[in-house]
């Protein structure tokens, strides 16, 4: 039986179909420019077959979903017999502010329950709703379920996700520390939980998920204690085109001096800024480096600002654990550059931690790169967001 995992955006769809008890990914798929004039593209990859960018009708995400389901069930990509064998879909939605803590089968109270969390993610969670009724369009009878970015996290104390405004502005407002990216800091603590054959409530991690955007999880007995992301994605580590952890008062102050709107200081921040603003060069990493190489002044000094600032995190989280059983690479960058991971690392003296020789072979795979003598295991662990959500969707359906 098969769960599909979608993850939609305003005007796309990415999904993923996941085999069980195989858990194995079947087939990927994106289609893109869903409901625009110049028309949508549809790239499938099916057991090294498939198709890139084209063109299909899909005016909007109902038409995309049912495009998705015919390329699985009949034409040279089709590897189900029936829709009838999917099972379930499993949706990934950004903001489940305080409501939900743990996936949920989708129902109308729900769906006004993520409707409510809206505001606190305008550019996403609509987006997310659009597929999830797609979906319920597409294949009636088929239970969906929402998958959260934020739920992991729900676990924090209050002490770790209270900002000091005040009170009213979260009793009527719900502001507060969230996090996002939480499927993958799951994801890679189950993951060593079982790899280490540790149960997971006495697993004591820091997991460091580096991609494009980028955040850290402190991890208590299994329990999310703390992130880096706080109400919205712009907090924390710096990232590809966001600046992360700024002084606030530099939102005035720009709005002042330089006679910006809150959407240009909005827009500045989360998409001009980070390695690619203060670099000019790019948001890439792999062209950060590349530029450094060549001695580019201001791509040496953010990769320098990055890895301090990520190792900053790492040293308070690990210094909150009474011992700290590994900290956990993830993501495009976390998992494939080990020179990066060193920097990182070598700025976390204090914790005693070193790396192996290891390190360097470890690239998109799992395994420990820290030496026996380290006094925190440091471990690379390629992140499953689609599988976690699978997983997540067929324990809830009670299908595995
Ligand atoms: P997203 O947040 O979009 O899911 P990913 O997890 O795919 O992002 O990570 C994308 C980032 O990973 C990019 O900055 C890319 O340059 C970086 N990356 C991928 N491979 C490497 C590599 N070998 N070395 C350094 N950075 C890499």
């Amino acid at each position: 039986m098969y769960i599909m995992v979608i993850n939609c955006g305003s005007s796309s769809l990415k999904f993923q179909l996941i085999s069980f008890p195989e858990e194995a990914a079947i087939a990927k798929g994106l289609i893109e420019r869903i409901g625009q004039d110049i028309g949508a593209q549809f790239t499938l990859s099916v057991n090294g077959k498939g198709f890139k960018n084209k063109p299909i009708d899909a005016s909007d995400h109902t038409k995309a979903v049912t495009a998705a389901l015919s390329a699985l069930t009949t034409g040279e990509c089709a590897v189900l017999e029936s829709k009838d064998e999917i099972k379930g879909f499993g949706h990934r939605v950004v903001h489940g502010g305080e409501k939900f803590s743990a996936p949920v089968i989708i129902d109308d109270e729900v769906i006004k329950g993520i409707e409510e969390c809206n505001e606190l993610a305008p550019l996403h969670n609509p987006a997310n709703l659009t597929g999830i009724e797609a979906c319920m369009k597409a294949l009636p009878g088929v239970p969906n379920v929402a998958v959260f970015d934020t739920a992991f996290h729900q676990t924090m104390p209050p002490k770790a996700f209270h900002y000091a405004l005040p009170y009213k502005f979260y009793e009527e407002d719900h502001i507060r520390r969230y996090g996002f990216h939480g499927t993958s800091h799951k994801y890679v603590t189950k993951t060593f939980a079982k790899l280490i054959n540790k149960p997971l409530e006495e697993v004591n991690v820091v997991t460091v998920h580096l991609g494009n955007g980028s955040s850290l999880a402190c991890v208590k007995n299994g329990k999310c204690v703390d992130t880096s992301m706080g109400l919205t994605p712009l907090a924390g580590v710096i990232m590809g085109t966001r600046c992360g952890d700024i002084d606030p008062a530099l939102v005035v102050y720009l709005m002042k001096k330089e006679g910006m709107s809150p959407e240009e200081v909005d827009t500045l921040m989360n998409k001009k800024s980070g390695l690619l603003g203060f670099s000019g060069v790019s948001s890439d990493m792999r062209d950060i480096q590349e530029a450094a190489d060549q001695n580019d002044k201001q791509s040496v000094l953010i990769l320098e600002m990055w890895a301090y600032g990520i190792a900053k995190y790492i040293n308070a989280y690990a210094g909150t654990l009474p011992k700290t059983d590994a900290v956990i690479f993830t993501a495009g960058i976390g998992e494939n550059s080990p020179g990066l991971r060193k920097i990182i690392c070598d700025n976390c003296a204090g914790l005693g931690i070193k790396l192996s020789e290891n390190n360097d072979n470890v690239r998109g795979e799992t395994g420990c790169v820290s030496s026996a003598d380290s006094r925190i295991p440091v471990y690379v662990i390629p992140t499953n967001e689609e599988l976690q959500i699978a997983q997540g969707t067929a324990e809830l359906l009670t299908l595995k």
